[in-house]
């Protein structure tokens, strides 16, 4: 019997578009958790890092705003989500009939039963082995362009259907999307990322 009045600690939730990776475009409620010590120096969210600062918030209260909302895609991201054990919200939002995604750094074994692993590493804390097997898209934020190479190290530990994406850390878009661009005319098996919905304005 599911525990609906387990918690997480939720940092902010919202129904918007998820604005990059494979789902760009999608209607998606968000379900952003605290807490992270993965570090990024570019992290654009770092008031998400102390998990005591947000608050511990229950299944069943998760489940409500997002049925509230009428969405049928739920984000799980952070953060970094794989933190917890996700398994009780996950089946949750299954018995709702949602279709679920997870977007992690894989610095954690993540634990649940995703219908999507986004897996977006991080050089300042390696994803763990399993993150790679698990992984249904490998998203890399492109902050310097040692990166292309630092992506492409690790795309033989990845299923063969994983989809490969490059997405250019916003702050530098201007600077390394012709590079970018490039990159991808050269090397098909990637895809570009943006994050759109910095361009849209919406969260
Ligand atoms: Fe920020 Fe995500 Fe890096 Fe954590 S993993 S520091 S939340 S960018």
């Amino acid at each position: 019997m599911m525990d609906s009045s387990y918690t997480y600690p939720l940092m902010e939730h919202f129904y918007t578009i998820q604005g990059e990776g494979v789902h760009s475009g999608r209607a998606a409620y968000f379900l952003r958790l605290g807490g992270c010590d993965v570090g990024c120096v570019w992290c654009d969210v770092k008031e998400s890092w102390d998990t005591l600062k947000h608050p511990e918030t229950s299944v069943e209260q998760l489940v409500k705003f997002v049925l509230e909302s009428g969405a049928d895609f739920v984000v799980i991201t952070g953060g970094e989500p794989a933190m917890y054990d996700l398994n009780t919200l996950v089946d949750a939002l299954h018995e709702h009939h949602l279709y679920v995604a997870i977007e992690t750094s894989g610095a954690y074994e993540v634990q649940g039963d995703l219908d999507w692993f986004c897996l977006s590493p991080k050089k300042f804390k390696m994803p763990v082995e399993s993150a790679y097997a698990s992984a249904d898209e490998f998203k890399v934020v492109i902050y310097h362009p040692s990166d292309f190479q630092w992506a492409e190290d690790q795309i033989g530990k990845l299923r063969p259907d994983c989809q490969l994406l490059i997405q250019p850390e916003w702050s530098k878009t201007e600077q390394l999307l012709p590079k970018i661009i490039e990159y991808v005319k050269n090397n098909p098996k990637w895809r570009i990322s943006l994050q759109t919905h910095k361009f849209m304005n919406i969260p």
